[in-house]
């Protein structure tokens, strides 16, 4: 069985071919400034990474071209026919309340990803243009939504509802959604079967830091606390997100800067976290040679990074009453060795220990705790399109 798996982002198409037998990707791509006259594709297969410059208008074009000119093309082809593919699984980033796992496409579920428009402004319109032009390009094929959101609607009420006058939650849906959910899911899953243990005995939390970063704890196999909030902006200050604050900081600046919404959004988006803070960069290889270099705001930068992600792990232990293990996982967790070392120092106390030479690593799947350490630590590379897939295989199995 093969299942594609596509993320589509506002001017770009993500997609991965998988070989289920083998859970092997066949080949995988990605479509960049779609809708510019510039765009371009850059596949990645047999080793090889190929540059592909073809102007797309839309969507649809870029698919259109993805099926018959890269996939079933004669110079980079991997399949003969579309039948060889069984059926797509969509990423979709806001599944609202309504989701809590995958669904199969229909046009109520299409109706209730456009529902939660609200709320995922950026992402959810540009997952609809996927699957719209999927439904043009390959109008038979199965099709499957996954939701950034769904793993995290088994938590309590008591983690996803704000402290706010009630009426807010019931009118407007303002609580607590959580994102990276297919990625927690993964990695929560891997380091149990890495250990052996069923999931419903391990106490987990899982630190998903990318350029977007949450933190989960993980109880039963469940989702019961995470840290991103009504959208993707919420818990831990990122590489250029600024996280929670004070919300009175809002306002103050808006009405101070005499500044919109919109432009309050883009300081707090893009001009935050790391990046605000450093003055250097949004990426944390760029703000690490400048702590090398003494720079104090990078120095600083650092330090708030890796205390608010230790005190967030030892806050998540009371959503546990514990904690067996603890995950690192995506651009950062994978592969900054000395952040992880320094979230990890901030919790020597509750006798957390790195063995430094299995923590100097990158992308690798490893225990890097000490045998002494009370609680364990793992880096696990994350695989959120192999989790994509097999919801779409066991949905469309059925
Ligand atoms: P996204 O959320 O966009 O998927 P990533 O998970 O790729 O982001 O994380 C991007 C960040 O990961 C970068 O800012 C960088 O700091 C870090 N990173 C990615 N790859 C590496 C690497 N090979 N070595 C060190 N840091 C890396």
């Amino acid at each position: 069985m093969k299942i594609l798996v596509l993320n589509c982002g506002s001017s770009s198409l993500k997609y991965q071919l998988i070989d289920m037998e083998t859970e092997t990707v066949i080949t995988k791509g990605t479509y960049e400034r779609i809708g510019m006259n510039n765009s371009f594709i850059t596949i990645k297969q047999d080793e090889e990474k190929i540059r592909i410059e073809h102007p797309v208008k839309n969507h649809e074009k870029a698919l259109k071209f993805v099926f018959e000119d890269i996939l079933m093309g004669e110079k980079y082809g991997k399949i003969n026919s579309l039948s060889e593919i069984d059926a797509i699984g969509h990423r979709i980033v806001h599944g609202g309340e309504k989701f809590s796992k995958a669904a199969i496409v229909t046009d109520e579920v299409i109706e209730n990803i456009r529902e939660v428009i609200p709320l995922a402004p950026l992402h959810n319109p540009a997952a609809l243009l996927g699957i719209e032009a999927c439904k043009s390009v390959v109008p038979n094929m199965p099709m499957v939504v996954v939701f950034d959101t769904a793993f995290h609607q088994t938590m309590p009420k008591e983690s996803y509802m704000y402290p706010l006058p009630y009426d807010f939650y019931e009118k407007y849906k303002v609580r607590k959604y959580g994102f990276h959910g297919t990625s927690h899911r993964y990695v929560s899953q891997r380091v149990a079967d890495i250990l052996g243990k069923d999931i419903k005995d391990l106490k987990i939390i899982t630190c998903h830091l990318g350029q977007g970063a949450s933190i989960c704890a993980i109880k039963d196999g469940k989702s019961v606390n995470t840290s991103m909030g009504l959208t993707p902006l919420g818990g831990i200050g990122m590489c250029a997100r600024s996280g929670d604050l004070d919300p009175s900081v809002v306002t103050y600046l808006m009405e101070n800067l005499k500044i919109s919404s919109k432009e309050i959004n883009d300081i707090l988006n893009k001009q935050s976290g790391v990046l605000g803070i450093s003055g250097v960069s949004a990426d944390f290889r760029d703000v690490e040679a400048a702590k090398d270099e003494g720079n104090e705001r990078a120095i600083l930068a650092i330090n708030m990074h890796n205390r608010i992600v230790a005190e967030y792990i030892a806050r998540y232990m009371v959503s546990l009453q514990g904690l067996d293990v603890i995950v690192f996982t995506a651009g950062i967790g994978e592969n900054q060795i000395r952040i992880r070392k320094g979230i990890c120092d901030e919790l020597k106390f509750l006798g957390v220990e790195i063995d430094d030479e299995k923590n100097n690593t990158r992308g690798e799947e490893i225990e890097i705790s000490t045998q002494n350490s009370k609680i364990k630590v793992f880096v696990i590379p994350t695989d959120e399109e192999i989790m994509i897939a097999r919801d779409t295989m066991n949905l469309i199995k059925k």
